[in-house]
């Protein structure tokens, strides 16, 4: 009732065309059905590193994964990273609306409980920021994402496995070498975790060349882990 009161006195919006979200809308999403709609789906991608291809089977892979596959098994992106999911994302982040989090993991969630061969992890693991960058923006946009995806799923969320060490650069305005150089060295696996996994599912909000998520693949494959999936919100074609 006091939900109905509440929706009567501030209906919800939309976040992106600010029309108010009706009521008999069964979604409990800050987006309206046309909005949510106009989200560049992902429909037919390399089942290794998700890059856009036409007219794929299931589990086929791109010509540069057949021929120097990454350290990940298996990369699932919900949405292509385009307009106006990169606006949804760009205000999540740099003007710290930690509420569009919520918004874009109830995405990948839904996504997520739509594919029909999901493997279920033994954790989620956030790609972790460095702690000097998670204090300057306040919040770690992967981990919040991830919170939701694994409440949503009955899964173990492990925030503290992995660690960044290094406060490497940004990646953005660096070409593909210079991001796996970057890269190189920044992860470790924490002193203190007393975890053994073999199947995990690393957490992003973007993914662009794949460098970073290579790298952190590759530190936890090093670490004894078997199988390593990535689930993005967003991939970038190359
Ligand atoms: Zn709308
Ligand atoms: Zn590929």
């Amino acid at each position: 009732m006091i939900k109905g009161i509440l929706n009567a006195i501030y209906p919800r919006r939309c976040v992106l065309c600010m029309t108010s979200c009706r009521q008999s809308d069964d979604s409990p999403l800050d987006l309206c059905k046309d909005c949510q709609n106009d989200l560049p789906l992902m429909e037919s991608a390399c089942f290794q590193c998700a890059i856009p291809l036409q007219n794929t089977l299931e589990a086929q892979r791109c010509g540069q994964c057949l021929q120097k596959p990454p350290a990940f098994d298996h990369v699932i992106s919900f949405y292509h990273y385009q307009q106006p999911l990169i606006w949804l994302i760009q205000q999540m982040k740099f003007h710290k609306r930690i509420l569009l989090a919520r918004l874009l993991s109830q995405l990948m969630v839904r996504r997520l409980q739509l594919h029909q061969s999901l493997s279920i992890p033994d954790a989620i693991i956030p790609v972790p920021l460095h702690h000097k960058r998670r204090y300057q923006r306040g919040f770690n946009q992967a981990e919040e994402l991830a919170k939701s995806i694994a409440k949503a799923l009955h899964c173990p969320l492990d925030s503290h496995y992995l660690e960044r060490h290094l406060n490497n650069p940004q990646q953005s305005g660096l070409n593909a070498k210079q991001r796996r150089k970057n890269v190189k060295g920044v992860f470790r696996i924490s002193h203190k975790t007393t975890k053994h996994y073999s199947h995990v599912a690393i957490i992003d909000d973007v993914m662009s060349t794949g460098s970073t998520l290579n790298e952190i693949a590759r530190v936890l494959k090093k670490s004894g882990i078997k199988k390593v999936d990535v689930w993005v919100l967003a991939r970038a074609s190359r």
